[in-house]
């Protein structure tokens, strides 16, 4: 059980809204008020960069300076990319993009699913079906018994083992909550039918509001992975239109401070993510290049993983179709290329908020990470275990792409992209520091391969169709083929525990 006496409890919603926010833990990391999202640089960025033509020596440099190093580029050089207009030059871009995705994380898609724990919510943000006082939304909070049926159908049925866990924010999900909820996920463990095989979630990510850093030590105590926030607008004026003054959540800076409180806590797997479409798309990119920077400035260590939600329509909310910032499939395949070239190392994650022809296409854009077979209603898992199913009412917004995983698993076969299951970076304590610097140098890439050998094996012999089996042995002989190659000498020990995942072992990794 974590260890929750540290950490400050509040009487009602009106308490945790006066009192949460520790104005110290904002002001230490902006020193002497200067603040690193420079909205003045950023502006000059647009102008008198991003709407200028490009010139095409510079652009390549700078593609080859991202290839070859693997460093957060200057936000300057990230406005010149933005310049591209020339389809050939851009389609340079892209597959510079893509070499660099398979020099850092090889040819590897690893797989995830959302679980909502929670719509209860104290703030108003105007384009969130979850808001306050939105009288049509369905409101409930994840009993731990229902979060048991929930891994159930996940781990048992479906066979995930990574979730993003996802909360409102409200004083009856707090710290404790979260930390009870991390816990069960970890310590359920369900038996699948097919293979007998006890299997779990061996890894929960938390996209959650911000926290002080008190309550992310005990986070990190429980065994967080990646705790995501999403800026949704780094545009000041635009993020005090969207988030009301009396919500906690209109505290731009608490927000925007979130992850240097996280590095502090040691929770050093940091996920950042924009809402496209709230504003200038080239504004917020070149906003989290900012932010990536500044995080590597404090503390050597920048965002694990890159988010890229566009907005979806919402129950009671017009802003997701009337927003003037709305973006195009273009516009995102663009906005992925050009930030897998300005943080070359990070994990990109398009989540099934997209349509399936809009994730087809960016696959190749620099992509890492995709969630399948998803359902976003609480306790949506096990109410309809057996389809997929929406409903406006009890979600937050209205997915695009639902392909189970079986369908998608089969797909990235057919691209020769291999689905990796795997969890054991964090496991092993390759994360914040450690892995910064094996990512950039591709020595992640390759050694994440084996781990994705043995959990694609897992899934495959437990969960896939006939169809997706036949598919997925091909690329399972084409990455044995692969690691016999780059390291014969370790190859027999890496075979040792395929063949013992294949008699029906479970959870080895490297
Ligand atoms: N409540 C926490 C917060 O806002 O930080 C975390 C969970 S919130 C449910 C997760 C994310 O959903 C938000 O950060 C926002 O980017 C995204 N979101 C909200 N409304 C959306 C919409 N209409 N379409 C797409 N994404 C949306
Ligand atoms: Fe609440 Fe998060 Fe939705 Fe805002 S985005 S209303 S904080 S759940």
């Amino acid at each position: 059980m974590a260890d929750c006496s540290q950490i400050r409890k509040f009487k009602d919603a009106a308490d945790y809204r006066k009192n949460f926010i520790i104005r110290e833990e904002v002001n230490k990391f902006l020193p002497g008020g200067k603040h690193f999202i420079d909205e003045v640089l950023i502006d000059r960025c647009i102008r008198e960069i991003a709407e200028k033509p490009a010139d095409p020596v510079k652009v390549r440099e700078i593609i080859a300076k991202s290839e070859s190093t693997c460093e957060t580029l200057l936000p300057e050089e990230t406005a010149t990319l933005m310049a591209v207009t020339d389809k050939d030059l851009f389609e340079e871009m892209r597959q510079a993009a893509d070499r660099i995705k398979h020099k850092v994380y090889d040819n590897r898609i690893v797989m995830f699913a959302p679980l909502y724990m929670s719509n209860l919510c104290v703030n108003g943000c105007k384009y969130c079906g979850f808001r306050e006082g939105n009288s049509s939304q369905m409101r409930r909070v994840l009993t731990m018994d229902e979060l048991k049926e929930e891994v159930d159908v996940l781990a048992g049925r479906i066979g995930h083992k990574r979730l993003i866990a996802v909360y409102g924010e409200h004083p009856s999900t707090s710290t404790e909550y979260i930390a009870e909820t991390i816990e069960t996920c970890y310590n359920r463990l369900v038996t699948v039918p097919r293979t007998g095989a006890k299997v779990g979630i061996r890894r929960v990510n938390v996209n959650a509001a911000p926290l002080p850093i008190a309550d992310l030590k005990v986070l990190r105590s429980v065994g967080i992975g990646t705790f995501q926030v999403f800026q949704e607008t780094y545009n000041r004026k635009l993020y005090e239109q969207m988030h009301p003054s009396w919500s906690v959540k209109g505290d731009y800076d608490w927000r925007v401070t979130a992850f240097h409180r996280c590095l502090e806590a040691g929770v050093d797997d940091v996920g950042l993510g924009v809402l496209y479409g709230l504003c200038d798309w080239r504004s917020e990119l070149l906003a989290t290049i900012l932010h990536a920077r500044d995080l590597e400035r404090w503390f050597n260590i920048g965002p694990h993983t890159l988010s890229f939600p566009r907005l979806e329509p919402a129950s009671g909310t017009r802003i997701p179709e009337e927003s003037p910032y709305l973006i195009d499939d273009d516009t995102f395949a663009r906005i992925l290329v050009i930030a897998r070239l300005s943080v070359p190392y990070t994990g990109m994650i398009v989540t099934a908020r997209e349509s399936p022809a809009s994730r087809n296409r960016v696959i190749n854009h620099g992509m890492t990470q995709l969630d399948c077979s998803s359902n976003i209603a609480i306790k949506g898992y096990s109410d309809f275990a057996n389809e997929s199913h929406q409903e406006k009412e009890r979600q937050q917004f209205m997915l695009g792409d639902n392909r189970s995983i079986d369908e998608m698993v089969r797909y990235l076969a057919s691209r020769d992209i291999i689905t990796s299951f795997c969890t054991a970076g964090y496991r092993c304590g390759r994360t914040g520091g450690c892995i910064m610097d094996a990512l950039k140098t591709g020595r992640e890439g390759k050694f994440c391969k084996i781990n994705a050998v043995l959990t694609f094996r897992e899934w495959l012999d437990d969960f896939a169709s006939d169809e997706t089996k036949a598919i997925g042995e091909k690329v399972i002989a084409s990455e044995l083929e692969g690691i016999r190659e780059w390291l014969p000498k370790f190859y027999p020990t890496v075979m040792e525990q395929y063949e013992k995942t294949c008699r029906g072992e479970r959870d080895l990794f490297f």
